[in-house]
């Protein structure tokens, strides 16, 4: 990717060296769960109870910058990070911009180890995640080496994962993923896990969509670049991350998706560029 050079998001926030610290939101982990649990059950707008306790996701990036422990470091992973997020912006503003919205976009948050979320503790082995309590994507860069092991190095590989974060984030802003949450809870475990494999696949639709757009303003990509996402999503597919942990790859225990779909759904986003051509629920 031709990524030097390019606006960095003011978004990421750099909280690698500073161990577990309590989310600076004043609502424990465990809170939040119970909060979104109640939503779940008591059939509440989840996101509605959320932004009593995390606020606006649009009022957030205002804050004033936290003094971090160590002093603020600004590697070429960082600086990575910042652009694709940066891109991710811009394409996501004009796509809510044409349905006449305003696109909040998420934080991102690099971390190191073990980092406190609004979703609970999240950790390196959980791999890069997003809470929908709190707008936030959580990336852990060791992951950068998970994905060389898994048979998808390269910086587009990495720009796919992030980018399919960013498109959980939509999900959260459009209220899918809240529907989505609000089904599985009264579904058995097969379907909750179907259903989840629709909203994984739609994320990963997104992120084409993202590529789409960023290579029409920006014409960032290389060759071998869509080679590299698309080992990506084939790498994070259901098939072949539980033929790896040796077990049989049954449909049913399937979250995300076997590795052929995801690769169709990112390139589906990738040619079309539609938002309309990602319903992975129709
Ligand atoms: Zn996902």
């Amino acid at each position: 990717m031709r990524w030097r050079g390019r606006r960095q998001s003011g978004n990421v926030e750099d909280r690698r060296g500073r161990g577990l610290v309590r989310s600076k939101k004043g609502v424990g982990g465990g809170a939040m769960i119970i909060l979104i649990l109640a939503g779940l059950f008591f059939g509440e707008d989840v996101q509605k109870i959320l932004s009593l306790f995390v606020g606006n996701p649009g009022t957030q990036t205002a804050s004033t910058p936290q003094q971090s422990s160590t002093p603020a470091q600004n590697d070429e992973a960082k600086q990575f990070v910042s652009v694709v997020l940066a891109e991710t912006e811009d394409t996501w503003a004009a796509v809510f911009a044409q349905a006449g919205q305003r696109y909040q976009p998420p934080k991102l948050v690099l971390y190191q180890d073990q980092v406190q979320s609004a979703c609970g503790v999240g950790s390196a082995a959980s791999g890069p995640f997003y809470c929908p309590g709190d707008y936030q994507i959580y990336i852990d860069l060791s992951f950068l080496n998970e994905l060389r092991r898994m048979g998808a190095p390269g910086d587009f590989a990495f720009a796919y994962v992030i980018a399919h974060e960013v498109g959980h984030h939509i999900q959260n802003l459009t209220g899918t993923a809240t529907q989505v949450r609000q089904l599985q809870s009264r579904a058995s475990r097969a379907e909750a896990n179907a259903l989840s494999v629709r909203l994984e696949l739609q994320a990963d639709c997104y992120a084409g969509i993202w590529t789409n757009h960023t290579e029409k303003r920006a014409a960032l990509l290389e060759p071998g670049d869509i080679e590299e996402g698309l080992a990506a999503a084939a790498a994070v597919g259901d098939d072949r991350l539980l033929k790896q942990a040796g077990r049989a790859p049954r449909r049913e225990n399937f979250t995300h998706g076997s590795s052929q779909e995801r690769m169709e759904w990112f390139q589906r986003g990738m040619q079309t560029g539609d938002i309309q051509a990602c319903n992975t629920f129709g």
